[in-house]
């Protein structure tokens, strides 16, 4: 029975998968020591081991088994597996896939072979089998390559789509790259200057680069001219440097022209079929023209335009868009080229300011600092003749003058006269202007500056005469004198000049000006600090001499022997001398810290008033302006002391400036005077006697009582009556004084009529009056008040006012006595002291006699006060009357004083209470 192939196959599986390893082997191992490891590369990068290639034979020769099964699907699979055996570039794939199945087909035919010779009768049917499914394998093989081979024919066309696509996009990208990078060239280098004609050098060179065009030109408009002009034209075949900038221009409102177009519409324009007859001289026929807009803050600043024959690149949107880029940078940096020029040219334009006001600056700084140093000069000499010396130089060094003097005004002849000369130490105050005359003095007349640019030609100009020992004198040239004014008043006149005609200028006169103040001021404190500096050394003087009065009457006042206090105008003492000490019996410490009203409270107590020194302070002057007094006798213990109270005045303007009492010790006095009263009274009593008797035994003898008396005894005895009586009046009138001043008079007061008394005292003078052939007029108003009086002693004040106006008138004189009704007010101030106010009656005696000199008035109420007058002999009289009058008058209330022009006549006035 015939073994099927299957089982033989089964059965030879050993012996046949060994032998076929076995060729594989070698083969394999050699191609494992090509690779670095003992592995193979397979397609996906991993290596095949050789066990994993036993594997895979073992499953091929299931897969024959399988397929001498008649099931092929075994066999496909495992020959899919052998395309593990594929080397990575895959060309020997199919050849060693059908090697090794015809190896394995020739051990299988070498195993047949051995079994024919065993005489196995199925050993060809076997091998036919076999090759049947061999051959099987080497078509799936094939099969399975083929359709790989498509796959593979497929898969690399599709590669090769994909690479010329991608070679496409890198081109573009390479393109794009080429824009980028043109402009980020085109960025920088515009970033790099500001200067245009780089930057528009830049922008077309790059854009001729990048796009390779047959020319690119750049057009900036010229706003003013309103056209556009070509600034730069770039062509590949020129060198740029080598390339000529034509004249071209086109008006910006040319109608057809591309470029015009562009800057008016702000719209790219291109165009294939230009109109080469509305074009300007730029166009090149045929070209394509592409003209783009320099646009910046949406306003046009020109044209880039570009010509290309067929238009490729210039028509591609990608080429637009970069070019439109371009313009954008291109705009904007030209846009700040022009800002940063006119920045530049402002820069330059202040620059050149600066640098002028600099100059002005350093000419005014210059100014100052000599102003400066003039006002230093001025400020740190009161030398008035340095002072000058050195500011007329300043001044003549900062104008450049030549020569120069000040003259100062000398005010006793109201001439201008040199003090001093430019260069000169010596020799000056020769040279005299009167006011007016020449430029010097019409300057000081005018108080005005000139500014003389030829004093040859000026009607002013006095020429001097020449001056030998000074060298010469100014001939012509120019001259400025300006008027030296310091507060208002002329100092004098600075004068500088040039020999060069038109030397000085406004600038030089404004300097001069300026210097001329500060001069003028330190002339005035100079001159001003001289009449200081006398009137200092005056008050000095002075001061010396008050000091030595002062101590003279510091040491007068310490050596009175009566008290003196001075006080000021509050009252507070000033000053006390060691004699107040002694005669208030206090301390002058106390004295000097009471004040002095309060001082006379303590010594005066109630009777105070009698000194008021707050009163004489405040009102130091009666109402005939003369100084007022007060004065008060006080008991100190057993002394008496008389105070008197005098304001102190200043010299100048009489103003109170306190008050000055003086106290003087008058025990002595007043008891002298006492021991004189009583012994006058005493006298005069004794002597009364004896003159009564004599009085009346003379006026018996005269009667011829005693016996008959001849002419010549009768004459004489009358002599001896007169005078008695003229002895008995005195002794009565010293024995009323007496009476007065012991305080001892006795009056009766009562109500009394003027007239009434009045008439008795004319009757009694009536004889005198008659002798002396005087007029006597009496004039009292109806209604007049009846006064207070003694009468007797009334009587005797009529008498003597009456009998004074008699004596003391030349004989046919005229007497009048008038009386009315007054109040205290009446009284002069003087006299008002202690007056009662009220109502009173004034009786004035007016007489046409010698009068009184204005110092006597006073006087004539002083005992035994005569004055001297031509009636004084004639009259006769003891001086007593009046001092007699006065006191009794005051007695009765009332005040009595005189008023009189020497030679003319006086007037008694009395005022006495009226009832
Ligand atoms: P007597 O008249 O006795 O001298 P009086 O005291 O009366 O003394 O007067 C004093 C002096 O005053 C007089 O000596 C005289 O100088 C002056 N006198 C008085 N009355 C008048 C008068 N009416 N006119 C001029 N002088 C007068």
């Amino acid at each position: 029975m015939t073994q099927p192939l299957a089982s033989w196959l089964k059965q030879r599986q050993k012996q046949l998968l060994q032998r076929w390893i076995a060729l594989l082997e070698p083969e394999h191992v050699a191609a494992g020591s090509v690779s670095s490891s003992d592995e193979e590369l397979r397609e996906d990068g991993a290596t095949v081991h050789p066990d994993e290639q036993r594997v895979m034979l073992d499953a091929i020769y299931s897969g024959f088994i399988h397929a001498a099964n008649g099931s092929s699907d075994q066999l496909d699979k495992s020959l899919r597996l052998l395309r593990v055996f594929r080397n990575h570039g895959g060309e020997d794939e199919l050849p060693r896939h059908l090697a090794l199945i015809a190896q394995f087909r020739r051990i299988s035919w070498d195993v047949l072979a051995t079994e024919q010779a065993t005489k196995d009768p199925d050993w060809y049917t076997r091998g036919v089998e076999l090759d049947h499914i061999i051959e099987y394998a080497t078509v799936k093989l094939s099969e399975s390559w083929v359709s790989l081979a498509a796959t593979t024919t497929r898969e690399l066309l599709e590669t090769r789509l994909l690479v010329e696509s991608l070679t496409r996009d890198a081109e573009a990208s390479d393109r794009t790259t080429l824009h980028v990078s043109t402009i980020n060239e085109i960025s920088r280098g515009l970033a790099s200057t500001f200067d245009s004609a780089s930057q528009i050098k830049i922008v077309g060179e790059k854009l001729l680069r990048a796009l390779e065009t047959a020319s690119v030109a750049i057009w900036q408009s010229d706003l003013a001219a309103g056209c556009l002009r070509i600034v730069g034209r770039w062509e590949p075949s020129v060198q740029p440097d080598e390339m000529s900038i034509p004249d071209w221009i086109i008006r910006s409102d040319a109608a057809d022209d591309l470029i015009a177009c562009a800057f008016r519409t702000g719209e790219m324009q291109i165009d294939a079929h230009v109109s080469p007859e509305a074009q300007g001289p730029w166009y090149h026929e045929p070209f394509v023209v592409l003209a783009m807009p320099l646009i910046s803050q949406a306003s046009v600043q020109g044209v880039i335009v570009l010509q290309e024959l067929n238009g490729q690149v210039l028509n591609a949107r990608a080429e637009q868009e970069f070019i439109r880029s371009a313009a954008s940078q291109a705009a904007i940096a030209f846009e700040s080229a022009r800002l940063y020029e006119e920045v530049r040219s402002f820069n330059a334009v202040l620059e050149q300011r600066i640098a002028e006001r600099t100059h002005e600056l350093q000419v005014e700084r210059d100014t100052l600092e000599t102003l400066n140093a003039i006002a230093l000069e001025i400020s740190s000499t009161l030398d008035e003749h340095l002072l000058m010396q050195h500011s007329l130089s300043a001044i003549a060094r900062l104008v450049g003058a030549e020569h120069g003097s000040i003259s100062l005004l000398e005010r006793e002849t109201e001439h201008l006269v040199d003090r001093a000369v430019l260069g000169r130490t010596e020799g000056v105050g020769y040279t005299r202007f009167p006011i007016g005359r020449g430029i010097i003095g019409w300057v000081a007349q005018q108080r005005r500056a000139v500014l003389a640019p030829d004093v040859a030609h000026d009607p002013r100009w006095v020429e001097l005469p020449e001056d030998e020992e000074h060298g010469r004198k100014q001939r012509g040239g120019a001259l400025i004198a300006v008027p030296l004014i310091a507060h208002h008043e002329l100092q004098g006149v600075l004068v500088l000049s040039h020999d060069q005609v038109g030397f000085f200028n406004e600038e030089h006169q404004r300097l001069v000006e300026a210097a001329a103040n500060q001069i003028a001021t330190g002339i005035y404190n100079a001159l001003i600090y001289q009449q200081l500096e006398q009137d200092l050394l005056r008050r000095y003087e002075m001061q010396q001499i008050q000091q030595q009065a002062v101590s003279q009457s510091q040491a007068i006042l310490q050596s009175l022997s009566d008290g003196v206090i001075v006080c000021d105008s509050f009252g507070s003492v000033l000053t006390v001398n060691p004699a107040a000490e002694r005669i208030l019996e206090r301390p002058i410490d106390e004295l000097l810290i009471w004040n002095m009203p309060e001082l006379f409270r303590r010594l005066l107590a109630r009777r105070a008033e009698e000194l008021p020194v707050e009163d004489l302070i405040s009102e130091p002057r009666d109402a005939q302006g003369n100084p007022r007094f007060f004065s008060a006798t006080i008991q100190i213990g057993t002394r008496v002391v008389s105070i008197s109270l005098n304001p102190v005045l200043s010299n100048e303007k009489h103003t109170p400036m306190g008050a000055l009492a003086v106290f003087r010790d008058i025990t002595r006095e007043v008891e002298s005077d006492r021991l004189k009263t009583e012994f006058i009274g005493t006298v005069s009593h004794e002597l009364r006697t004896p003159m009564t008797s004599i009085k009346g035994f003379t006026q018996l003898l005269v009667m011829g009582s005693l016996g008959p008396v001849n002419e010549t005894q009768r004459e004489f005895l009358g002599i001896i009556q007169t005078n008695a009586e003229r002895m008995i009046a005195i002794i009565n009138d010293l024995l009323d004084i007496t009476k007065i001043e012991t305080g001892t008079v006795e009056l009766d007061l009562r109500s009394l009529h003027l007239a009434e008394a009045l008439s008795n005292v004319v009757m009694e003078l009536q004889p005198k009056i008659q002798e002396r052939t005087h007029e006597l007029s009496i004039s009292i108003p109806p209604g007049l008040p009846l006064v207070r009086a003694d009468q007797r002693r009334f009587n005797q004040i009529l008498y003597n006012l009456l009998s004074n106006a008699v004596k003391y008138t030349h004989r046919g004189g005229q007497i009048a006595l008038e009386a009315h009704e007054v109040t205290q007010d009446a009284v002069p101030e003087a006299l008002r002291e202690g007056l009662k106010p009220g109502r009173y009656v004034q009786i004035d005696i007016r007489d046409t006699g010698v009068g009184i000199a204005k110092d006597e008035l006073e006087r004539i109420f002083e005992r035994f006060y005569r004055t001297e007058n031509p009636l004084k002999v004639e009259a006769g009289g003891t001086g007593l009357g009046l001092s007699l009058v006065r006191p009794l008058v005051q007695l009765f209330g009332g005040r009595v004083w005189v008023e009189s022009i020497l030679g003319e006549g006086s007037t008694f006035c009395m005022v006495l209470p009226a009832i």
